[in-house]
């Protein structure tokens, strides 16, 4: 019986699986992991990444064990670990789910390169996303740059098919089974990385793993599709999937998220909110697309000029970003949401970002770093898309102009102040009317809440008008 390796990275799933599928039809199989961060370097996961990640292999291990299986984890170079599992199991095939992102795409072709030349066969299988981003071209011929027509085109032809099911790794032990590392070996947690249970806000929230994806997938279409439109700008609601991170590490593939919401369309949710979510799977397409065909998004703008950027490079006002304490209490709020759960609202991703490029004038790389480091969806494609839009400098971005008046993103998107509130306690007693903006309201009124500025709680650390002017002047040398 010809034995098969898996090579699993982020695809840590049984089901909808076409690498897995092929090799349980083919005989034996060996799903493996091979922890090599220096290899992504300098996009090697994150501190919150690697919470998840440890989470996410122990929940797989088990499914596998469940299904008479095993997960293979080892530590090293990934073309010698995988050679060694080949000649421990005596697997002739390495199969794995091509990944998108440049470092990895590198790196995979070298492995490839690697196991041919051992004599070992390799094949790959989509799946990370729904388009071939070799397919879909413009009509000159080149790739998209801009969402709308991309995402016409992509979804005129696009038929995903049915998700497959898990396959069946009964009968599929191979002969001998290669060793495995302890996953507490890997160092993964929060302890093993710098001695401190960062992750208690995270463990609360999340339950990584495919069962996990499946439950919050299942909650969502089933309850929270169809009002996703009208909710899903409100952080205080729960009117988003919060599926990134199950996404970002393929718990759940993005052909069945489009089929679980499209089968709830005759089920009781229009077509139109099916639609609205639909779009931003579009949006996650169309962010990979363009990473494929312009891999330097992570590091560089797409649009050149704003290399001329003066930015300002102040550390100080990155880290009172970084740590909630702008003295702007929705941008504070998103910013701790984020520390604490791994996980920010959409629309406070845009306000917080246009909060740093413009108000603080801060480049727009240390707040994607600081997102990868942070975000345990942290998506290379999504990120990089996402700070650029944010800046200007992007594929179909906001133009940099457009700066986002942090005040009335309060007072319209958390109009009763319910988040600020959850996540900047220190001003929950605060009336709503002085909540958005604390320096503006009465001394009795402060007292009375119990916030003393500049003690309990930041002044704000920039005028927005003035920081609004300064970044209007700014933008001028890039448009000479
Ligand atoms: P939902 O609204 O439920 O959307 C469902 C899925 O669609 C998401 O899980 C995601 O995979 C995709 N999606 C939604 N919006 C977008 C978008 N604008 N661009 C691309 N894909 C989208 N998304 C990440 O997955 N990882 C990141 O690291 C990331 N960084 C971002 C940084 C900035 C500055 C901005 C403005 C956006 C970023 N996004 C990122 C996109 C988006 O904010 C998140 O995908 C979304 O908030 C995740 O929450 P959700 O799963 O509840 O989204």
């Amino acid at each position: 019986m010809p034995t098969t390796v898996v090579w699993l990275r982020n695809s840590l799933r049984l089901h909808d699986h076409p690498a897995l599928t092929h090799a349980a039809e083919r005989g034996g199989v060996v799903p493996v992991f091979v922890w090599a961060p220096d290899e992504e370097a300098p996009w090697a996961p994150g501190g919150a990444h690697r919470w998840w990640l440890h989470e996410s292999l122990d929940a797989l291990g088990r499914s596998l064990q469940e299904e008479g299986s095993r997960l293979v984890l080892r530590q090293g170079t990934s073309l010698d670990e995988l050679k060694a599992v080949c000649e421990a199991s005596g697997a002739d095939r390495v199969v794995w789910q091509t990944r998108l992102a440049p470092a990895l795409r590198r790196r995979d072709e070298a492995v490839r390169e690697g196991l041919e030349a051992a004599g070992v066969e390799v094949r790959t299988f989509a799946g990370r996303v729904l388009h071939d981003p070799e397919q879909i071209r413009t009509g000159s011929g080149g790739p998209y740059r801009v969402f709308t027509p991309f995402w016409k085109k992509v979804r005129a032809q696009l038929d995903p098919g049915d998700p497959l099911p898990a396959p069946d790794l009964g009968g599929a032990a191979p002969a001998t089974w290669p060793e495995s590392a302890d996953l507490d070996a890997l160092g993964l947690t929060p302890e093993a990385q710098d001695g401190v249970d960062w992750a208690g806000g995270m463990r609360e929230t999340w339950t990584p793993g495919e069962g996990g994806a499946a439950e919050r997938l299942d909650t969502f279409v089933s309850q929270q599709l169809l009002h996703y439109d009208e909710e899903r700008d409100f952080p205080a609601a729960r009117g988003t999937s919060m599926l990134s991170p199950h996404l970002h590490w393929g718990e759940v593939s993005p052909r069945q998220v489009w089929a679980a919401a499209n089968g709830w369309v005759s089920n009781g949710v229009t077509r139109e909110a099916a639609d609205a979510f639909l779009f931003e799977i579009g949006w996650r397409e169309f962010s990979y697309h363009v990473l494929h065909h312009f891999p330097h998004m992570p590091d560089a703008p797409l649009k050149e000029k704003y290399e001329r950027m003066p930015w300002a490079h102040d550390d100080d006002a990155l880290r009172a970003w970084q740590r909630g304490r702008t003295g702007y209490p929705l941008v504070d709020a998103a910013m701790r949401q984020l520390w604490h759960v791994g996980w920010m609202h959409n629309r406070m991703r845009m306000v917080t970002a246009s909060f740093l490029t413009k108000d603080l004038l801060v480049r727009w790389q240390d707040g994607e770093r600081w997102f990868w480091d942070t975000l345990c969806g942290g998506d290379l494609a999504n990120n990089a898309m996402g700070w650029q839009w944010a800046a200007g400098s992007g594929a179909d971005a906001q133009p940099f102009f457009r700066i986002f008046n942090p005040l009335s993103q309060s007072t319209r998107y958390d109009p009763e102040g319910d988040y600020i509130r959850r996540w900047v306690p220190e001003l929950s007693a605060l009336p709503t009317k002085h909540l958005h903006a604390p320096w503006t309201a009465p001394p009795e009124v402060l007292e009375e809440a119990g916030v003393t500025l500049g003690e309990t709680y930041p002044h704000p650390i920039v005028d927005h008008k003035e920081a609004r002017e300064r970044a209007l002047e700014a933008l001028k040398q890039v448009n000479v």
